[in-house]
């Protein structure tokens, strides 16, 4: 068994805990990070990512492997469409996405992410476009930031 992660103030162990809610802003976008795992010192001082790289794992699975961005086609025009359905998809309109984030093991929490996307008539899901995404990201980062969340 690894040697347990020490409070960088008060020498405590840090215990695994899970915040109830960070929120983070950037531009048009909120997002909600829910029941997010870290590791806290139990007096409050220090708060550190799950397991070194966390937040790597966690936001590589929501870039590459969340069925979330829309991809754009045609030559002339070009379109957003459904990476489902391949439907023709509406322009941007406030919405909410409910997102399910994990790293490796059991280590998983629920993102909600709020700003324009683009809808589905057909199959009703929404999307973001892939061009916003370092929008999105910025505004996951500032959820940890205000969440006090260091890295591992
Ligand atoms: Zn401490
Ligand atoms: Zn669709």
């Amino acid at each position: 068994m690894a040697r347990a992660r020490l409070c960088s103030v008060c020498d405590t162990p840090l215990q695994l805990t899970h915040l109830h809610e960070l929120t983070g802003v950037e531009n048009a976008w909120h997002v909600q990070l829910l029941q997010f795992p870290v590791l806290a010192c139990p007096r409050g001082h220090d708060r550190r990512e799950a397991y070194a790289d966390f937040n790597v794992d966690w936001s590589e699975y929501l870039g590459y492997r969340a069925p979330i961005w829309s991809s754009r086609k045609g030559l002339l025009r070009r379109r957003h469409v459904c990476p489902r359905c391949g439907m023709q998809l509406r322009e941007p309109a406030l919405g909410q996405l409910d997102l399910e984030a994990q790293g490796r093991g059991d280590f998983r929490f629920s993102v909600v992410v709020r700003g324009p996307m683009r809808r589905c008539q057909s199959c009703a899901t929404s999307y973001l476009a892939a061009s916003d995404s370092a929008e999105v990201f910025e505004a996951l980062a500032d959820a940890l930031a205000r969440g006090r969340v260091k890295r591992y």
